[in-house]
């Protein structure tokens, strides 16, 4: 499935929830939302119609300590604080980013499952979220290798001045490939440019994980289901490769089908230094 609709349809259900939260407040609040039309930019108690988390997630309302979490809803302009429930009470995290439909937060160490709910400069608090969000512990993130079972090193980075859409890794031939995350086979093909090829997509994630230019057509096959760490193939140079090296992708949303290459660096290095991504 292609990501711009994919984003989209995102839009579209955020946006379904603001017209429902907006006729539920009608009758209660008819005079702030009929101030809002009229174009006065400030007031209006901040409500809330959902929570979820966007870096660091098990799924999209189930976060971990050090997630990040995005709210919507309306009046969130002056939002000062999100409060998440703790063990001990109420537990408050700044604002990182605010605008008037929706603001963002990292979820506190010791924060526990519940409904968030946001406080404004005045100190007028929003109702909590209507759905629930779950606060699961790091270990519940999905596990997380380097795809490169040896000795290596960082050639070519992205872009790398020629429109490169990956990050070489550098490791002998022969070095053993495999799944960075669990997640489902794509593709394994063979191209003149990227020689034997394996595209997978990363479970509880919209990213696609691209390995090319392995020495021999990969292992597995289109549908199967991998677990982080399984092998795929071995480094190779086949294709248009000088050196026997790596060259990974990471995209966000669909390879060569509506998604965009990302830079991998940030995956590799967290990776290799035995780190997590969200
Ligand atoms: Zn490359």
């Amino acid at each position: 499935m292609p990501a711009a609709p994919r984003r989209h349809r995102a839009a579209a259900i955020a946006l379904a929830a603001l017209i429902a939260l907006a006729a539920s407040l009608a009758p209660a609040s008819g005079s702030a939302l009929a101030a809002a039309g009229g174009g006065v930019a400030t007031g209006g108690t901040p409500r809330l119609a959902d929570a979820t988390c966007t870096s660091r997630c098990v799924a999209a309302r189930k976060a971990t300590p050090g997630a990040t979490v995005r709210l919507i809803g309306i009046h969130l302009d002056s939002v000062a604080r999100v409060v998440f429930q703790g063990g001990a009470g109420p537990l408050r995290a700044a604002v990182l980013r605010r605008e008037s439909g929706e603001v963002r937060a990292k979820v506190p160490p010791r924060a526990t499952s519940g409904r968030p709910y946001v406080v404004s400069e005045e100190g007028v608090s929003s109702n909590p979220s209507p759905k629930k969000l779950e606060v699961l512990p790091t270990s519940a993130l999905p596990v997380q290798v380097f795809p490169v079972r040896g000795a290596h090193q960082y050639w070519d980075g992205f872009g790398a001045g020629r429109g490169h859409e990956g990050v070489d890794v550098g490791a002998r031939c022969g070095t053993p490939l495999v799944a960075a995350q669990a997640g489902r086979v794509r593709y394994t093909k063979y191209h003149s440019a990227a020689g034997n090829y394996m595209i997978m997509n990363a479970d509880r994630s919209d990213l696609e994980f691209g390995y090319m230019h392995l020495i021999r057509p990969a292992s597995v096959k289109p549908g199967q289901h991998l677990s982080a760490g399984q092998l795929i193939g071995y480094v190779g140079e086949t294709g248009n490769a000088q050196g026997c090296h790596l060259h990974f992708e990471v995209w966000k949303g669909v390879w060569y089908g509506g998604g965009s290459a990302i830079d991998p660096m940030p995956y590799l290095k967290a990776w290799d230094a035995g780190r997590r991504t969200g």
